[in-house]
């Protein structure tokens, strides 16, 4: 079996950047062997400019959406972008398959190696049944009207059926169906959900608006305006007067893991709050950042700093291209950076790699630079303002 050898100006090996003068061993295919000082590894030594680096992990995309590019105007805030998407989602089964390709081949190009996606239909199996990157299907379902759950989940049971039988190297333990966002779920509908998610991952939209934390705490929001122009009545809606994570979490107890996704009016009472649910039922939870959507979305971010504080485990996401203008890691990273700078890069570089790979029930073959660990390998600038993929 012959060995690849690589050298960088670094190796960050999933959780610590290494010095430059040592050099990570493959075998062929790229599976993980060894670090070793370059003194001890003879010829045959690729050099590259940057940092090595594991495969990036997108916990969070809607690969579904990708022919939705630009269509949908910024920071309009999530009501009406919710709107858009309801009301412009459909196009010819042509334009979608051709724009989820595109979208993945620049997933690809861009160093991811393994994508969360959230899927409402079942649109995206024909391109993942022939993709090279690994995925986690969210089969998502919605619906706040109580008397609708059974129907709804339903339907969701049969897109998860597809997914599993259609692609059976993904199977059961990488598919979940899981809730869309507390203001569109109601609580007998989480209640069928967790009764189906027993050491399952799950991913719910959390706390993206101030709208969404008001619908729960006093009432008064714009998405009863939303219900209303969909015509559905919600007037036995009670407002439980707590923020809006306060009255989902509780309600999830089945599930192993829960990403929580977006998390821009998180306050340090809610991550206390839902680190004492989950630890209560040995549950692990993950805060997915998807900056760039929260800008385009609300044009704010979340405080990020809190939830560092608090040792929460940080991932990171594209969301979709109905709310991105790319579906890059290292953009998301970079746009980290420029607000936040003082993040040290090797945190950075573990939300985008091992902590994704965690949260996806992954990381036995990506996220880390570990022996049988087979997790691609990228060359990322030091100030990250590229990436090149090797393998
Ligand atoms: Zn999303």
């Amino acid at each position: 079996m012959a060995y690849l050898k690589f050298q960088g100006e670094g190796i960050f090996n999933g959780r610590e950047i290494l010095p430059a003068h040592q050099v990570l061993v493959t075998n062929e295919k790229g599976i993980i062997e060894e670090i070793i000082p370059a003194t001890e590894a003879g010829a045959d030594v690729q050099q590259h400019q940057g940092l090595l680096c594991p495969g990036f992990v997108n916990t969070h995309c809607h690969l579904e959406l990708s022919h939705m590019k630009g269509l949908l105007p910024e920071k309009t805030g999530l009501v009406d972008f919710v709107t858009g998407v309801m009301q412009q989602r459909n196009f010819t089964p042509e334009k979608i398959q051709s724009a989820m390709a595109e979208a993945e081949a620049d997933m690809q190009a861009g160093g991811i190696v393994a994508v969360g996606d959230i899927c409402n239909t079942d649109h995206t199996i024909t391109q993942k049944a022939q993709s090279p990157l690994h995925w986690y299907n969210f089969i998502e379902v919605s619906g706040f009207i109580p008397q609708s759950a059974p129907l709804r989940f339903e339907q969701a049971v049969k897109t998860y059926n597809s997914f599993t039988e259609k692609l059976p190297a993904t199977g059961q333990h990488q598919t979940a169906v899981t809730p869309h966002a507390p203001y569109s779920v109601s609580n007998a509908l989480f209640e069928l959900i967790n009764g189906f998610s027993a050491g399952k991952v799950i991913s719910v939209h959390n706390q993206e608006t101030p709208e969404e934390d008001a619908f729960f705490r006093n009432g008064i929001s714009r998405f009863r305006q939303l219900y209303t122009q969909l015509g559905a009545d919600i007037s036995f809606f009670e407002h439980p007067g707590c923020s809006s994570l306060q009255h989902w979490l509780p309600q999830v107890t089945q599930p192993a893991a829960v990403l929580l996704v977006h998390n821009t009016c998180t306050t340090e009472t809610d991550i206390r709050f839902a680190q004492q649910v989950a630890a209560g039922r040995q549950q692990t939870l993950y805060w997915t950042l998807c900056p760039n959507a929260n800008l385009y979305i609300e044009g704010r971010l979340p405080h990020v700093e809190q939830l560092r504080q608090n040792q929460c485990a940080i991932t990171i996401g594209t969301d979709s291209l109905a709310s991105n203008w790319q579906l890059s890691i290292l953009s998301e990273l970079q746009t980290l950076r420029t607000h936040l700078p003082n993040i040290p890069l090797n945190e950075l570089l573990q939300w985008a790699t091992l902590n994704g790979a965690q949260a996806l029930r992954m990381h036995d073959k990506l996220g880390s630079f570990e022996k049988g660990k087979q997790p691609g390998i990228l060359v990322v600038d030091k100030r990250l303002d590229s990436v090149k993929r090797l393998l």
